[in-house]
């Protein structure tokens, strides 16, 4: 049997029709770019995670760069951000000529809020914190924080739609919920796409703005802006997963509950849940001292896995000139080591979850 990470078309065809009818409905418009599919999008979105206002844009990371940019944070400005998380979220900072101050990550690979008052300096502007595989972070604390040193806080919110913190939705605590649509994600487009949620009007007009030029009126550019926008097809895709993104999160938790209970392997750690937390499972993520013999004990079994992420961002080529070293962050360099991503993903069968389990416990 072979197991890939994803399979993206099961998700398809479980709505086949209706993604049909969405697609058809917009070819057959004539009107493509930011129109009334982006708007109603926007609205159900706002809904979705509980704010006023949502922006449509390209990506996930122009939600971030845009993000930190409305907000005016940029050269000699720091921004902290957790240590272990995919390299968007440093880009987001970096591309606005700010300092990512880097974290460590606690035992739920998100960020230690314990670490962060430690890290705080007068050039201190925003805490940017990742709900890293799905399970929201330390909200109370982080948010708490935040407030009580007048620091924004941004939420990468790319690989948790619908995670819940005390109950509360990721993405509904700082001023930025910032959201990746792209394909693999739990709501995923067939394509790229991303968006902002926010209460702040003014923010909200200030992303709007940027992503279309830095307009409101068609060639009255107010301010330096961007091209990010959203698309009609895009936005009527997402309409219609908007709508199963419950059930498609639920079949995740039933996936992650099963490998929770049958993987036994006593070299193999499982991922744990906070108290008060919840994932929506974007990855079922283990860890294992011998990371690539395992990853090569289960390609050999036709097994396919990833690593989130084998270097993390203070290593990485492109920010050399931050001069960080090997040894600076030694429980994200261990992570690194020792991560895998095993498959899950909607519409994943039983008898192919079964064989997953039956192969790592023979590992
Ligand atoms: C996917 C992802 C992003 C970037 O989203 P894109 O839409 O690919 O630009 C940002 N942060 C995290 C944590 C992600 O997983």
């Amino acid at each position: 049997m072979q197991i890939k990470c994803n399979v993206l078309d099961r998700q398809f065809q479980m709505h086949q029709n209706e993604y049909e009818e969405a697609a058809l409905r917009v070819l057959r418009s004539g009107w493509y770019v930011l129109g009334s599919e982006v708007g109603k999008f926007e609205e159900e979105f706002a809904a979705y995670t509980g704010r006023k206002y949502c922006v449509g844009l390209n990506s996930g990371l122009d939600a971030l760069i845009m993000s930190v940019r409305a907000l005016g944070i940029g050269e000699g400005d720091e921004v902290i951000v957790q240590a272990n998380t995919y390299i968007a979220t440093v880009l987001g900072i970096t591309e606005n000529k700010a300092v990512p101050v880097f974290i460590e990550p606690d035992g739920y690979y998100n960020m230690d809020a314990e670490q962060i008052e430690q890290a705080i300096t007068s050039k201190t502007k925003a805490i940017m914190v990742t709900h890293l595989y799905g399970q929201a972070s330390n909200m109370n604390q982080i948010a708490e924080i935040a407030r009580k040193h007048h620091l924004e806080l941004i939420e990468d919110c790319a690989q948790s739609h619908g995670a819940c913190f005390g109950g509360r939705i990721t993405g509904s605590f700082g001023i930025s919920g910032c959201f990746s649509f792209y394909p693999t994600k739990n709501l995923g487009a067939f394509g790229d796409a991303g968006a902002v949620v926010t209460d702040d009007r003014d923010f909200a007009e200030r992303i709007r703005m940027m992503r279309n030029y830095g307009s409101r009126i068609r060639y009255y550019n107010e301010i330096e802006g961007l091209n990010s926008r959203l698309d009609e097809m895009q936005a009527a895709l997402l309409r219609v997963k908007l709508k199963y993104i419950d059930a498609l999160n639920a079949q995740r938790r039933e996936l992650a509950a099963v490998y929770d209970g049958g993987i036994q392997n006593k070299k193999i750690i499982l991922p744990m849940v906070r108290d008060g937390a919840d994932s929506i499972w974007h990855q079922y993520v283990i860890r294992c001292k011998e990371r690539d013999n395992l990853q090569r004990f289960l390609a050999e079994n036709d097994i396919q896995t990833q690593i989130h992420y084998p270097i993390p961002p203070h290593l990485a080529e492109c920010y050399q000139r931050l001069g960080h070293k090997e040894g600076e962050f030694p429980l994200t360099e261990q992570y690194a080591r020792e991560v895998l991503s095993i498959p899950i993903y909607t519409g994943m069968t039983d008898e192919e979850q079964q064989y997953v389990i039956t192969k790592l416990n023979e590992f």
